[in-house]
């Protein structure tokens, strides 16, 4: 190991149960974090830090005002410029940790793109707030035998659990169907900043045993925890189910269905459109949208604002249609102001 390494990875060096051989495999992993939301920041943070040698971050939306509250890499000049949260966390996290690959990917997770971002990782880490997403995960991840951690945070509680393919139960072993539940999300019931943090650290730390292959000591528990009661239960997570459509009968439908639907952001008030995906010249877009309504560019995205609307268009021609719930509506701004 590089002395340069060695004295900044010391302290965890020092942690019998990881030792010097496990910093090394750190330092030789790569890990995958989908969602660079408050889980999201908090895992890359965290991973970044404990010197895992490749991290590559997905997000697909920007920042806001409203994430400052949890989500840890993000400060108030990343929401003025609206600057889409992988590359500000990836510009954040590379003064931070020189010495690691850091790879930012403004993208929507999809069964199209899913191969080139998740393949080869080492460990898969859930920062997503959807089951569509994580369902998606799970089985490219079963699939092609990847460990992935789930993790969930919402309001005053958080859920935990880990899923090594073939060994432990899969996340449709244990949620056929999304939850009832699956729409309650921070968006709608709010969270507390210190769930998402204490969620992640528990996901990281899962993560961390993965790659330093100490696969012996990952926990065999489904973990739900409540802040605000202070209760943590944990039930044993059972084997792989034979019945199950993922991992035991292994139809991966989520993989085939190659969705480009527009997506409500769950209470948002958004439309995600991603319909016609090409290149766009954002410059420009912008220079042609000038004469109609207020816009800023920057190299990552395009703010146009046409109150009570505003789109937000990313390079690889997917929009954001904020101030609508209305799929058929944003579909029909897309049209009139981006093109098809
Ligand atoms: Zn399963």
């Amino acid at each position: 190991m590089r002395s340069r390494d060695r004295q900044r990875y010391s302290r965890q060096i020092l942690v019998r149960a990881l030792g010097e051989e496990g910093q090394q495999r750190l330092l030789d992993s790569s890990a995958v974090i989908a969602g660079c939301g408050g889980l999201g920041t908090f895992l890359a943070d965290a991973l970044c830090r404990a010197g895992v040698g490749r991290l590559v971050l997905i997000d697909r939306d920007y920042v806001e005002f409203s994430n400052l509250q949890r989500q840890c890499l993000y400060r108030e000049s990343d929401a003025e410029e609206g600057l889409p949260k992988a590359v500000a966390a990836a510009r954040r996290l590379a003064e931070v940790n020189s010495d690691i690959q850091i790879q930012a990917e403004v993208a929507d997770l999809t069964a199209d793109n899913i191969g080139r971002l998740l393949g080869g990782a080492g460990v898969v880490l859930d920062g997503t707030d959807n089951f569509e997403t994580r369902y998606l995960m799970n089985d490219f991840c079963v699939k092609n035998g990847i460990p992935w951690v789930y993790g969930g945070a919402v309001a005053t509680y958080g859920t935990v659990m880990t899923v090594l393919p073939g060994e432990t139960a899969c996340l449709k072993c244990v949620y056929p169907a999304a939850p009832s539940n699956g729409n309650v999300t921070c968006e709608t019931v709010g969270v507390l900043n210190t769930v998402p943090a204490v969620v992640a650290a528990l996901q990281a730390s899962e993560a961390i045993k993965i790659l330093a292959g100490k696969r012996e000591a990952v926990s065999r528990r489904i973990t739900s925890l409540d802040v605000w009661s202070g209760l943590v239960r944990q039930i044993k997570q059972p084997g792989p189910d034979p019945e199950c459509a993922a991992c035991g009968r292994r139809e991966f439908v989520h993989l085939d269905a190659a969705r480009r639907a527009p997506v409500t952001l769950c209470g948002r008030n958004a439309v995600q459109i991603h319909e016609a995906p090409r290149q766009v010249n954002l410059e420009e877009t912008a220079r042609r949208l000038q004469p109609l309504g207020q816009v800023r560019v920057n190299p990552y995205v395009l703010r146009f604002s046409i109150p009570p609307y505003e789109i937000t268009l990313f390079p690889d021609g997917r929009a954001i249609i904020k101030g609508t719930m209305d799929t058929g509506l944003a579909r029909s701004l897309y049209a009139r102001y981006i093109g098809m």
